[in-house]
């Protein structure tokens, strides 16, 4: 068996975890941000109604930021204040509402996880984390904690990487904190830590704290409510001749220090912590697209857009005419497979030199480096379109810009 994590690794003097909660409970009392799920949270009386509020807030908040996400969650809570209002919403109306906000897949499982609350589960939320993380489409381990303790109180921690940097911090992990070992340790340190009495607020005050104070590249420690119990401030502040017996880098097999070969570095201070496993380099892509053009019936021009899958990448959005494109091949040999896509959809000769090439977009997904080369083509009279293909309609500028389209596609 592996030999213990070293004491730093663990919370286990209860007088110290008491500090930290009370510390850290009375700071977030004081600084914590103004956000519209919070202040429902706080005061609605209904706990399906609370439970609802935070699990959008929730989803919408993974990978974005907050400030991006009130104004689409005070749009989403208007237009569907209700899990039964979300149930019978069409996923092209949720595609239009999350329009821009990005991993749209999170707006569609919400909307599935809705109805079948609905009709499997007669309207009412599961009430512990564990139930939610079951039963929710879309809820993990993490949402299904902060649902349950922010919404019906239940004592269980949560884990996300605002907490993963804070408490590799305050213990000192050095070991790659994207490993399910010391994910594991983390989760149980958060289930130790949790406050019994206000789960819901310590765990958003710990989350606020690695949002707005223990930040990655420039923490103010300085103002930090719990460095008395941070093993890392601790390390950066001691002075070089005292004698703390506090060891950092490669303890024989323990699991969480820092592997030998890359030890404490002076100059990052705190910031040694958290480490992560290099990732990988995202994915290039290049996707030919074109911007068909045509003029409407009021002489307005209007554009064709068109219905992807509705799995995959950006399921169900819309776009213009796009096309997949091997990695290096030549401009000419694009712009021909592009003629060749539209004229196999449109019924109708497209020359290859018609199209014209106005630039290439660059956007980033999360795993994906996508270049989109993109060409316009004027059109006069009306196109049929092998519907068969997929679905495809004109729109005005206006209306392109309140279409279900991606963030990339208006670069486009
Ligand atoms: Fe983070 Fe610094 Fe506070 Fe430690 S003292 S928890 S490193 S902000």
């Amino acid at each position: 068996a592996p030999a213990p994590p070293p004491a730093q690794h663990l919370f286990s003097d209860p007088a110290e975890v008491e500090a930290l909660r009370g510390k850290l409970l009375a700071w977030y009392d004081r600084c914590k941000r103004d956000l519209p799920w919070r202040a429902l949270a706080a005061t609605e009386p209904d706990a399906d109604r609370r439970g609802y509020a935070v699990w959008v807030s929730e989803i919408m908040l993974q990978q974005t930021q907050v400030a991006t996400v009130i104004d689409y969650y005070n749009r989403w809570m208007q237009k569907w204040p209700t899990l039964q209002a979300l149930a019978q919403a069409s996923l092209e109306e949720v595609n239009e509402l999350w329009a821009g906000l990005g991993y749209y897949s999170r707006g569609k499982r919400l909307q599935e996880a809705a109805r079948k609350v609905v009709s499997e589960l007669a309207g009412q939320m599961p009430r512990t984390a564990e139930e939610l993380q079951k039963l929710l489409p879309g809820v993990g381990r993490y949402t299904a904690g902060a649902i349950a303790s922010i919404s019906y109180g239940q004592a269980t921690g949560v884990v996300d990487g605002n907490v993963i940097r804070v408490l590799c911090r305050l213990r000192c992990i050095g070991a790659d904190s994207s490993s399910p070992a010391v994910i594991d340790r983390l989760w149980d340190m958060a289930n130790v830590l949790v406050d019994r009495s206000r789960p819901g607020d310590f765990n958003q005050a710990l989350m606020e704290l690695g949002a707005t104070v223990c930040m990655p590249k420039a923490p103010l420690c300085g103002e930090c409510p719990v460095k008395q119990q941070c093993q890392a401030w601790r390390r950066v502040s001691l002075s070089p001749g005292a004698t703390v017996a506090l060891v950092f880098a490669g303890v024989g097999d323990c699991p969480l220090c820092p592997p030998a070969t890359e030890p404490w570095d002076s100059s990052l201070g705190v910031t040694n912590f958290p480490r992560k496993a290099a990732k990988k380099p995202p994915r290039a892509m290049r996707t030919a697209t074109c911007v068909l053009e045509r003029r409407g019936c009021h002489g307005a021009p209007e554009y064709l857009i068109v219905q992807r899958p509705s799995s995959g990448l950006l399921a169900g959005l819309w776009e213009f005419p796009s096309l997949p494109l091997a990695q290096h091949l030549q401009e000419e040999k694009e712009r021909e497979e592009l003629a060749d896509h539209l004229q196999a959809w449109m019924g109708r000769p497209v020359a290859a030199k018609g199209l014209r090439f106005i630039g290439e977009v660059i956007h980033i997904f999360s795993h994906i480096h996508q270049t989109y080369v993109v060409y316009s083509l004027h059109l006069d009279g009306d196109v049929t379109l092998d519907p068969a293909l997929s679905p495809s309609r004109w729109v005005t500028e206006d209306e392109f810009h309140a279409s279900a389209v991606s963030t990339a596609m208006k670069k486009v």
